[in-house]
């Protein structure tokens, strides 16, 4: 039976990488129905709110969603749309690989890990912030809680298992931070017990920025709390040449969306010279989920190909002197081999 899938194109770019997206989806035969749904800009211009309700509803009801980057408005007092609906459907895990591909301007070859960053609580709780003493003191709440751990620490050992993953590393301040890391770090250890078959590494968070810096090959799956992960996925990200190749799931029980991590560049918006990879990525990730792990294979060995072989149609920020679009036929004609 087919599978339906909320899909918003989003701003900027995002039109352009979407549309060369599912122009590969398409060539893979995935059995999709694309259900278009508004928000950023374009549901603002159209519904008068940057996520109107009955996008809400399309997500809720077909429980994926892939997305392009969305434009938030600034200084008009509209807060993230992405922080807003990983509020909105408990999107608690934040899932992001960093894979090497040939011709990026990276340090390093042949990484291939993920960081499984939990995405509801720690530091980054709305109504943990506080300015008292007159403006001159500000307050920060981090709160952690043993169910919260509980579910990241298990998504994150669930994952590796799936995916024939060998070791996953806890990163912590629990020296430190006693009460809130501690208990993530104790909760850490409790479910590893129940995984025997995968190595589990403790790992303080500075010492983690050294070696992901010095020796990244020894990290397979990475698992953290929510201001560490937001750091140490863009320092991921960054050893495999940029945001230009991230994608990021946010993942929650009823509820998953695709993105990528990139925004919706405005500076280059309708040039077509835009990379679609970073989605394209996401979009793989999107049919492992869904559990077609092939296809999504297909998509990442279709852009190593691509990238190998293909400089002429791939897009300048990879030193190509192609479009979105010729991106995409090359990737379209790859799979059809
Ligand atoms: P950005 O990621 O959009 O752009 C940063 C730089 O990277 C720009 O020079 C841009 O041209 C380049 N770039 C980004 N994606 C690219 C791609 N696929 N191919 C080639 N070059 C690419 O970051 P920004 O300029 O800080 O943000 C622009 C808008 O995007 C803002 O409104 C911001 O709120 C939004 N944003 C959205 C998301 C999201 O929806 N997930 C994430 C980040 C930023």
């Amino acid at each position: 039976m087919s599978q339906s899938i909320a899909v918003i194109k989003g701003d900027g770019i995002g039109p352009e990488i979407m549309d060369a997206t599912l122009r590969v989806l398409d060539a893979l035969e995935c059995d999709l129905n694309y259900e278009f749904i508004d928000a950023g800009l374009a549901a603002l211009e159209k519904h008068g709110t940057l996520i109107p309700q009955e996008s809400l509803d399309a997500i809720e009801k077909y429980s994926i969603a892939l997305k392009g980057p969305l434009t938030t408005p600034i200084g008009k007092g509209f807060s993230s749309i992405n922080v807003q609906l990983r509020r909105h459907f408990d999107l608690y895990a934040n899932v992001r690989p960093a894979i090497s591909f040939p011709g990026t301007r990276s340090r390093y070859e042949d990484i291939d890990m993920i960081t499984v960053r939990e995405n509801t609580e720690g530091a980054y709780l709305s109504d943990g912030q506080e300015m008292i003493d007159d403006g001159n003191t500000g307050i920060s709440v981090i709160k952690v809680t043993r169910h919260g751990s509980e579910r990241i620490v298990r998504y994150a050992f669930e994952l590796a298992k799936k995916n024939g993953r060998k070791k996953v590393t806890a990163v912590h301040k629990a020296n430190i931070i006693k009460t809130s890391s501690g208990l993530f770090l104790d909760v850490a250890r409790e479910v590893a017990k129940e995984y025997p078959e995968i190595e589990f590494q403790e790992m303080i968070v500075d010492n983690a920025c050294m070696q992901l810096v010095m020796n990244p090959h020894q990290f397979d799956v990475v698992v953290t709390t929510n201001l560490f992960g937001d750091i140490l996925s863009d320092l991921c990200a960054g050893l495999v040449g940029g945001l230009g190749l991230a994608p990021g799931a946010n993942i929650g029980e009823k509820a998953a969306i695709f993105e990528a991590v990139h925004g919706s560049a405005p500076d280059i918006a309708g040039q077509k010279i835009a990379n679609p990879c970073a989605l394209l990525l996401a979009a793989a990730q999107m049919l492992d989920h869904l559990g077609m792990n092939e296809k999504g294979d297909a998509i990442r060995h279709g852009i190593r190909a691509v990238l190998e072989t293909r400089r002429d149609m791939v897009t300048p920020d990879m030193g190509g002197t192609g479009t979105t679009d010729t991106f995409a036929q090359a990737l379209v004609e790859h799979i059809k081999q």
